[in-house]
């Protein structure tokens, strides 16, 4: 599906001062600060989309019958802008996200935003406010699209009437002292994604669901839930809202592969490449609970780690289960994670060749 929509551009009247913006990018955290602009379309059952507009970020208006307050039609995505050495702005794999963000528009049952309208207000948005985008090593500009039902309406069916939004957070070094092992805890109670299920999509609802078992987790000592699938409770899926990968001692890299019941990640799809490009024997496979207790037991294990666009990877030191719980080595970042994590990082802030053509300048 194309667009030929233009947005049009309303700067705000009360951007915020350089000063301002300054002290508010000293120490920006994670969404918490968001920057002076946002971008919003509409959609109309027989219309298709229209009236895309650059303004003032500011609140919405939603009459009590919105239908995504009431049935949860809502998804997003989340992927980052980097300042570049030369002083340009680049995205990473935007297109992936468009793609992705049709892919679940589509399993909910709601309007495609068109390529060229996500890639383009990702375009305006980063022009509009690239005295946002953070320039220290590790920080980025995070970018939210999102997009939900709006009919004012009861009826349960797909809604007819939907809002495109696209706003954007400075993101602070998600590892300001040094990458940092985590632990997680391997939930047998509750699952993510069920097959036929909306595990796939990037949709709000799965994140509610998620949450009591993350809370579980913490209870447990843990940083993170790791999700096991549905039906046997013994093969891994994600942790939290990353994907896996698990290094072995004979150099394979394993990703549980793409069941339906797991999110397609952006940065697991690179760090297949990278490991192929590295000389990996990288594999999308099947990992049970019990192989990755047993084979970080015999050594053949040697590391463990997650990825996904905020912490980009993420080393994983211990594992917990209801029955007792392990080290992955000695539970400290391994050493592949960290090349594998270099690597990455020295794509999307440019210190690399983008062998891939993986990253888009736009400003
Ligand atoms: C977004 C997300 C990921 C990571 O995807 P990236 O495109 O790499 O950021 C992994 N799992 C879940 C559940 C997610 O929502």
């Amino acid at each position: 599906m194309t667009s030929d929509l233009t947005i049009d551009v309303i700067p705000s009247e009360r951007p915020r001062s350089a000063e301002d913006r300054a002290a508010l990018l000293k120490e920006p955290g994670f969404g918490q600060v968001f920057t002076d602009h946002m971008v919003t379309a509409r959609y109309v059952e027989g219309r298709g989309w229209h009236d895309a507009r650059l303004t003032a970020y500011q609140p919405l208006t939603l009459d009590p019958a919105t239908s995504v307050l009431h049935y949860g039609q809502a998804i997003f995505e989340g992927l980052k802008a980097y300042h570049q050495p030369d002083g340009a702005v680049a995205l990473f794999r935007p297109d992936q996200n468009a793609a992705r963000f049709q892919r679940s528009a589509r399993r909910m049952a709601m309007a495609e935003v068109p390529e060229s309208l996500f890639l383009d207000s990702l375009t305006a948005l980063v022009r509009q406010d690239r005295d946002w985008v953070p320039t220290k090593p590790g920080e980025s500009l995070y970018l939210r699209p999102l997009e939900f039902a709006v009919d004012a309406f009861l009826g349960v069916r797909p809604a007819k009437e939907y809002l495109f939004l696209l706003f954007a957070s400075p993101a602070a070094n998600y590892f300001p002292g040094g990458v940092r092992p985590v632990s997680v805890w391997l939930s047998t109670e509750y699952t993510r994604a069920a097959p036929g299920g909306t595990g796939a999509a990037k949709c709000a609802g799965n994140y509610a669901a998620s949450l009591v078992a993350q809370a579980q987790a913490a209870e447990q000592g843990c940083d993170q839930v790791v999700w096991l699938d549905a039906v046997e409770h013994k093969y891994v899926e994600e942790m939290g809202g990353m994907n896996l990968y698990f290094v072995f001692s004979d150099g394979r890299l394993v990703t549980p592969a793409l069941t339906g019941t797991l999110l397609p990640g952006v940065t697991r799809d690179s760090i297949l490449a990278i490991g192929r490009d590295m000389g990996l024997d990288t594999v999308e496979g099947r990992v049970t609970t019990d192989e990755w207790e047993a084979a970080a037991a015999d050594g053949s294990l040697t590391e463990v780690f997650a990825c996904g666009t905020a912490a980009v990877v993420t080393p994983v030191g211990a594992v917990k289960h209801a029955h007792g719980s392990f080290n992955i080595a000695d539970a400290q970042p391994g050493a592949l994670t960290m090349k594998v994590r270099e690597s990455l990082l020295g794509i999307q802030q440019g210190t690399a060749p983008d062998s891939h053509g993986w990253m888009h300048r736009v400003a």
